[in-house]
This record gives C-alpha cells, structure tokens and sequence, in this order.
C-alpha cells in the first residue's frame, strides 16, 4: 500500500463521495484535506491496522470477502464512491473481512476520530452515513434470508430419499417418535402400514434395474397419491415403505390399506399395453399404536403382520 497524496492536493473531487452528498462545505472540505490517499495495486490486500478506519474507494475496484458458515466467500464489489470500514468505525472494531483490490485501487482513508467530529458537526454526514448503514443492513439481511433458504433446501433433500421423493429413515428416526408421543398425549389413534412390493428381485431379473427403479417411483407415487395430507408416506429400504396414518384406528386403516392394495395393482409401470396387469404388486402389514407400545414395537407389529401377508401368498393385507 503506497501513500500518494493527501486528499486536498489530489485530482479528486469530494461532490463524487457518497458521504458527502449535499453536505460540502468549507469547513468539511478543510477537516478532508489533510487525509491520506493511497493505492493499492491489483491483487493487493488492504492491511487494516487495529484501529478503525474508514476507507472510501477514490478509483479502481475493492472486493470485499465475507467468510460464510458454509466456508465459501462471498465477493462484494465496492466501486468509486462507495466506501468499507463504517461499522468498525462506529462500533470500534476491527474489520474481520478480506478487502483485496480488484484493480488498480485508490482510496480514501479517514480516521475514526475525524469521522466522528465530522458526524457531530454535520447532520449531512451523519444521515449519509445511516443512509449507507442501512443499505448495509439491508443487504445482509438480503443474503441471510438467501442463506436460510438454502439451509431449508439442503434439510429437506436430507429427510427426502433421492428416488422416490418420499420421506427416508432420518425423518423416520426423527419424527416417528414425535407422532407416537403427540398421539399419546391426545389419546388419539396411530396407524402404520408397512409395505413390501412382491417379488421385486425377480421384477429386477426380468425388466432389469431401471425399469425396476421405474417401478419404486411408481409404486411410490401411487402411494403418496392415495394419502390424505395428514399422513406419512416413507421409504424405509430398498423396495419397502411406509404409511403413517396419525388419528386413525384400525378399521379405518384397514380401508387406507385395501384402497392402496388395489391402486398399487391397478397401477402401470409399462407402457406396452400388452403386459397385463398386474404389473407390480405389494403385501401390507397394518398395526395400530396401543398403550404399552414405542415406535420401535409398533414397527416391529406391522413388519410381523407384513410377513404373515407374505406368507399367506402376498399382495394382500394381513393386521
Ligand atoms: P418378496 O415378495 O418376498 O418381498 O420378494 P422380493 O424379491 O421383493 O424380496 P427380496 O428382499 O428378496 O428382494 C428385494 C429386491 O428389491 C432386491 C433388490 O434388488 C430390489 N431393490 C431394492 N431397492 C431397489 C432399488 O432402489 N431399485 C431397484 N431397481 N431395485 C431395488
Ligand atoms: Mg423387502
Ligand atoms: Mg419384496
């Protein structure tokens, strides 16, 4: 960082500063003059010392970067007239960011003491200088809200299973026992209906892995399609899933079940009209929550229900 010049015997204008619009007089001009101008060459980092200073770019280009918390920075270009360093100044810190000049750069540099004589003896300065804080502020609010999103987006693929777009074991790990807990509490009803697609193995065998993925989203869609917005449909592993039916009871469960029983049979996964139907079809465990059962046994009561529908020959519903 060279030192070039003060700012009274450089070619720069004060009217072109941000800070200083309609607020130019001859004492402000007086109180400038002796400040530093100095340049940076491309590439170069502004060192800042410990204490504050205010730096308002005169030419060039200074990039500002922010480390976010996923470890990524952010670049924001601060162009003539625009001006780093004002919350250090007013909340005497130093600046934690990495200024670099994007080009060739010369800047301004104002001391903390003489911006605050300055915003106590020019309401002009003063109120530019909220104008630009508030724009900050704006600006980073602007950027947190774009970061919380993509802090949604990234919660949501993570409790979505990539295929089939239904919920997957975390969320089951997670909210199951919620759901078992909140029906408790309001003795309320709980169902689970555990899925199996019938002999998927040989489904593979026979029309090869893609058509059989083909056949997951698909079963998968039937499912979540015959649900009321109430319920749960998740995957809980390969060709195996779950409906999680809060506040109803076994009968009215039953019915859930036999509706997807037969949609899952009516459904089609090929396009060639001469494969009849069925072209996939599933068995289904049904168990309802009662008083002395966890999650963990209301699983394990519709999984041994699922393997009595298996065993009495599948695609059909045992409880
Ligand atoms: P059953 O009627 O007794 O359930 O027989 P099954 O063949 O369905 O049961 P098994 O557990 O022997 O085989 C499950 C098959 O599901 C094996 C596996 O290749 C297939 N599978 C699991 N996940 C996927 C997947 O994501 N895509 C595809 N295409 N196949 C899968
Ligand atoms: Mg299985
Ligand atoms: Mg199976």
């Amino acid at each position: 960082m060279d030192l070039i010049d003060s700012f009274g015997a450089s070619r720069y204008d004060i009217h072109d500063l941000e800070l200083f619009r309609d607020a130019v007089t001859p004492a402000v001009k007086r109180a400038l003059a002796p400040c530093k101008v100095v340049r940076l060459a491309k590439g170069e980092q502004l060192q800042d010392s410990v204490r504050a200073h205010l730096y308002i770019v005169l030419s060039g280009a200074l990039g500002v970067a922010a480390e976010t918390a996923m470890g990524e920075a952010t670049i924001e270009r601060i162009a003539p007239g625009g001006s780093v360093g004002e919350q250090s100044v007013l909340d005497d810190a130093a600046n934690l960011d990495t200024m670099t000049a994007l080009e060739d750069t010369e800047l301004l540099v104002i001391d903390a003491d003489l911006l605050w004589q300055l915003i106590d003896e020019h309401n002009g300065i003063a109120r530019n200088l909220l104008r630009l804080l508030s724009f900050g502020i704006r600006k980073a609010n602007a950027m947190l809200r774009r970061r919380q999103k993509l802090g949604e987006f990234y919660r949501q693929l993570s409790l979505n299973d990539g295929l089939t777009g239904l919920y997957n074991r975390a969320w089951l790990a997670d909210m199951l026992p919620k759901l078992v807990m909140r029906a408790r509490k309001d003795t309320t009803p709980l169902s689970l209906v555990m899925i199996d697609l019938d002999h998927f193995k040989r489904f593979n065998d026979t029309h090869g892995h893609i058509l059989g993925d083909h056949a997951l989203v698909t079963a998968a869609g039937v499912i979540k399609d015959a649900l009321r917005p109430s319920d749960f449909a998740v995957r809980y592993g390969g060709e195996e899933m779950m409906a999680i039916l809060p506040n109803t009871g076994a009968q009215a469960a039953m019915l859930v079940a036999e509706r997807l029983c037969s949609r899952l049979r009516d459904a089609t996964v090929f396009t060639d009209m001469r494969l009849p139907l069925p072209h996939v079809t599933g068995s289904f465990g049904l168990a309802t929550l009662s008083p002395e059962q966890d999650e963990l046994a209301l699983i394990a009561a519709a999984d041994a229900a699922l393997y009595r529908a298996k065993q009495a020959g599948r695609n059909r519903i045992c409880s």
